[in-house]
């Protein structure tokens, strides 16, 4: 990690969340934070004011009072993963984010799409339909033996007709890292794009997109970030950019300046449309202040402490098997129980108030597939979990596993 071990202070940091301060007695346990984690007070109080402000004088002059918040958002959102502003297009999710790129790199027949391993369904399924629209085909970079994508393969298998390489820095069923810098070197010794899914990477590890060198990123604002819902951003490459024409454009990637032309923006804006909830905007935005203000180093690692400290307990539980592949680990914790059925475990460990997820095959069909799995279960603490939480969530699993004997 290329970062030091920082001081996090957890009780400021747990005094911010409504979810543990308005209750009595036992705070929840919140282990999904790669599913939609718990805002600090300052997004849920920044969302509802300008919803009020909007009831109150409309939602356009609101948004006009807050046009500085507006642009902060995305400038805040550049300094964390260390873009310039004008390289950032605001959305309403990853997945939307993702296909603006995708959708808008140019496809032949006999052109080449190369997938991960652990590659996402909605990455999939655009990158089948692309293909079946275009002629294009689409072939899957193998995992070597840690799980990780293999980088010998992707050499050997990259030529001048991959377009377009999708790559996942961390999925969305386990702790993996991939290696997405080198990956992505490989990649443009043939010129193709690199479009980097860093949904489940970003709010949780160091993202620094000058050192990875991707064309595209995509992340999305309610996981890790702990923004509201309905939001998300893609990053594009401002050399990239300027050639790169979006599938779809409204009057805000572009302008209507003739009665038969219209010009498109120059810098990322080109991907954004004109409508959005201002309101989720302006607290995505109020999340990523928070994270800059705490110190994201420290926050990354408070994460992957709590991480390690599941991933050292939970194979102690009788029957409990972690699965999560590579050689660096994210603060995804994957692991099933032998003879049980996941979706029991969950339901049971909700009952003493501790959540989790579950991962299913059909979100990430080719690992699952590959390693033999149905559904994963999956604990994801952020750094606002204390260690006495997590001692609580493996009693409550050891509870329930014996129970059901
Ligand atoms: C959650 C997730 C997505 C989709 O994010 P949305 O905001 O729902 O579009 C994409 N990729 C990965 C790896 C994810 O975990």
């Amino acid at each position: 990690m290329p970062y030091r071990r920082y001081v996090l202070d957890i009780d400021r940091l747990r005094a911010d969340i409504p979810a543990y301060s308005d209750t009595t007695g036992q705070s929840p346990v919140f282990l999904d934070s790669a599913g939609s984690s718990l805002p600090p007070r300052v997004v849920l109080d920044t969302v509802i004011s300008h919803l009020r402000r909007e009831a109150e004088i409309g939602g356009y002059r609101a948004a006009a009072e807050r046009l500085d918040d507006l642009d902060a958002a995305r400038s805040d959102i550049a300094t964390l993963i260390n873009a310039a502003p004008a390289s950032i297009a605001l959305s309403d999710s990853a997945s939307r984010s993702w296909s603006d790129f995708f959708y808008s790199v140019p496809l032949e027949p006999e052109d080449r799409i190369l997938i991960s391993g652990s590659d996402y369904a909605s990455n999939a399924i655009a990158a089948l339909q692309r293909a079946r629209v275009t002629g294009a085909t689409v072939e899957t970079i193998p995992s070597d033996s840690t799980g990780q994508l293999d980088l010998e393969a992707l050499a050997d298998m990259v030529d001048d007709r991959v377009k377009l390489v999708s790559l996942l820095h961390v999925p969305t069923n386990g702790g993996l890292i991939n290696p997405v810098a080198e990956a992505t070197a490989i990649a443009h010794r043939v010129g193709a794009l690199v479009l980097l899914d860093a949904c489940q990477a970003v709010g949780q590890i160091d993202i620094d997109v000058t050192d990875l060198g991707v064309d595209a990123l995509s992340a999305t604002g309610r996981k890790w970030l702990r923004g509201p819902r309905g939001t998300g951003f893609l990053y594009v490459r401002p050399e990239v950019c300027r050639d790169l024409e979006p599938g779809r454009l409204d009057l805000r990637g572009a302008a209507w300046i003739d009665p038969a032309e219209y010009r498109v923006a120059d810098d990322a804006t080109r991907f954004e449309f004109s409508e959005c909830d201002v309101a989720a905007r302006l607290g995505l935005g109020a999340a990523v202040r928070y994270l800059l203000d705490l110190g994201p180093a420290a926050v990354y690692s408070a994460i992957s402490d709590n991480a390690e400290y599941l991933r050292l307990h939970l194979p102690g539980i009788p029957g409990v098997s972690v699965h999560d592949l590579g050689t660096r680990f994210a603060g995804i914790v994957s692991f099933t129980v032998t003879g049980r059925d996941p979706l029991e475990i969950r339901d049971r460990l909700r009952e003493s108030d501790v959540t989790i997820t579950a991962s299913h095959r059909a979100s990430t069909l080719l690992d699952m597939t590959a390693r033999g799995l149905d559904t994963v279960l999956r604990a994801s603490p952020h750094a606002f979990v204390s260690t006495g939480e997590l001692d609580r969530f493996l009693d409550a699993l050891d509870a329930a596993i014996t129970r059901g004997d």
